[in-house]
């Protein structure tokens, strides 16, 4: 045994949800164990997701930007080249830091932190395969589920990280592909397709669907492919892919229509799988304690957090609803809130959801199609940033604010922001709904001049009256 045998949480895994859970419940005064088996801490997020995605946006971003967007501001290079080793490094290096960060934090707030893989022996114990090597056993009076996602593959197609790759692969390529097809036009299919399309790829996304990103207002969508496309991206939606072959130098995919009907072929030097996540729970042995988990594999759990299995709970891209970093955040406060025997809370209406491509597409609340669905009597107000003087300024200009709001009482329902830095832009669309503020609201607050963010008010002034610069 550990020795830390009087726990009163341990979590399993380490992400945003976990590492998160765990120093709030240390916070509260709980005696804390978190247990993840990588070897470093901040999930899928810090090591493979969120954070080196967004490192290698940014340093492609400012790759093209130097190639096409400087001269016309003045600013003359004799030559412009990608060192690629240098933007791995500089990604790794941000990583390893964010992932340092958060021991020092477990540090700080006295959560101990085992390294291995954890297992249900029982309701209130883990055994864990250290990483050192040895096992060691766990005990919790509360234990907190929150081992995440992993990639998920398609049938027929068997991801290599080499040529075939999942998210993980294309975060970490040693060459830039010539031609590269990205299969699923989800968010982080197109925030990859970016990255690679910046350097230099040719990029086509081939996606079952009808639509890119399909949890996105229609209207936003629209203007977001096109602007994709003026990148140069291809799509090829309503396509689905039945074939691979690899026994070439690259890969060979045959395509046929959605519907069906005649096929095609499509050449690659890599292939990009990013058609969904699936809930990780591989060698946990939730059935030998009796957890429930749904079709798919996710832990059901209740509006607490709590499983079917009294003192087991869940939290994250392991349960049901938005597999995002900052909801996995939300769930394990308020998971460990509850356990604390406070109250808390999570509003799955109100997570904000971006896209990180340039420029950024964010939303909060609902899209257009979802208010008509409700039936609810609506007002549309809208601003494009060609109006925006900050945009204009910095020619940066692509892009809107739509605001959905209730027609008769105001309130909205909806913000919707396609701009060079929508993720910023949106919060305080998401304090408005969370404070259940009306498009006049918003409006009559005064906003600095010149920023982005005078397009959201003029975009709410636009919702029930007029705007003034359009
Ligand atoms: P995870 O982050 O998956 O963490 C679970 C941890 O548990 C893992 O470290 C795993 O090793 C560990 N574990 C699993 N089983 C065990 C076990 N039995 N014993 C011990 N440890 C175990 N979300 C955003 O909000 N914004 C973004 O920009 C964004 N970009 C992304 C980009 C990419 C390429 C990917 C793949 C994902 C991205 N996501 C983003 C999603 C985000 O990464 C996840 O929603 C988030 O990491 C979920 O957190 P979690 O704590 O539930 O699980």
């Amino acid at each position: 045994s550990s020795g830390s045998d009087d726990n009163d949480v341990v979590v399993i895994g380490g992400g945003p949800g976990g590492y998160v859970a765990a120093i709030k419940a240390a916070q509260l005064g709980l005696k804390t164990t978190c247990i993840e088996k990588r070897g470093t801490l901040g999930g899928t997020c810090l090591n493979v997701g969120c954070i080196p995605s967004k490192a290698l946006l940014h340093s492609s971003h400012m790759y093209h930007e130097a190639k096409h967007a400087f001269a016309s501001h003045g600013v003359k290079f004799s030559s412009v080249e990608v060192d690629l080793p240098a933007m791995m490094g500089q990604k790794d290096k941000a990583v390893a830091n964010l992932t340092r960060g958060i021991e020092g934090l477990f540090k700080k707030n006295k959560v101990n932190y085992v390294k291995g893989y954890g297992k249900f022996i029982s309701p209130s114990e883990v055994s864990v395969e250290t990483i050192e090597g040895g096992n060691t056993v766990v005990k919790g009076k509360n234990i907190i589920v929150a081992t995440g996602s992993d990639v998920k593959s398609l049938p027929g197609i068997t991801i290599d990280e080499k040529r075939i790759v999942s998210s993980t692969g294309a975060l970490a390529l040693s060459e830039i592909p010539k031609k590269l097809v990205v299969i699923g036009a989800g968010y982080i299919g197109l925030e990859m397709g970016s990255v690679w399309g910046r350097l230099g790829s040719e990029v086509t996304v081939v996606e079952f669907a009808a639509d890119i990103v399909p949890s996105m207002d229609g209207e936003v969508r629209k203007q977001f492919q096109r602007t994709l496309e003026k990148q140069k991206m291809k799509f090829m939606l309503k396509t689905k892919v039945v074939g691979v072959d690899i026994s070439g130098d690259g890969v060979k995919l045959t395509l046929e229509p959605a519907a069906g009907g005649e096929q095609s072929t499509l050449e690659a030097d890599v292939v990009l799988v990013s058609a969904g996540r699936t809930p990780f729970t591989a060698g946990l042995g939730l059935d030998k304690i009796g957890v429930e988990t749904d079709k798919i594999g996710r832990i059901l759990v209740n509006e607490r957090f709590a499983s079917n299995v009294p003192g087991v709970y869940a939290i994250g891209d392991v349960i049901p609803g938005p597999m995002l970093a900052h909801k996995a955040e939300e769930d394990g406060v308020a998971c460990v809130e509850f356990i604390a025997g406070k109250e808390g809370h999570v509003d799955y209406d109100l997570v904000p959801g971006v896209v990180y491509t340039h420029p950024e597409v964010a939303s909060v609340g609902k899209t257009e199609e979802q208010v008509k669905a409700l039936g609810v009597d609506y007002r549309v107000g809208k601003f494009p940033f060609m109006a925006n003087s900050r945009a204009k300024a910095i020619d940066d200009a692509e892009g809107m604010v739509k605001i959905l709001a209730e027609k008769e009482s105001d309130k909205i329902l909806g913000v919707h922001i396609m701009a060079p830095n929508a993720g910023e832009l949106i919060h305080e669309a998401v304090l408005a709904l969370q404070y259940g503020a009306s498009s006049e609201d918003i409006a009559r607050t005064c906003h600095a001049h010149p920023t982005m963010s005078e397009a959201l008010k003029e975009a709410a002034m636009a919702t029930y009256d007029k705007p003034i610069h359009m």
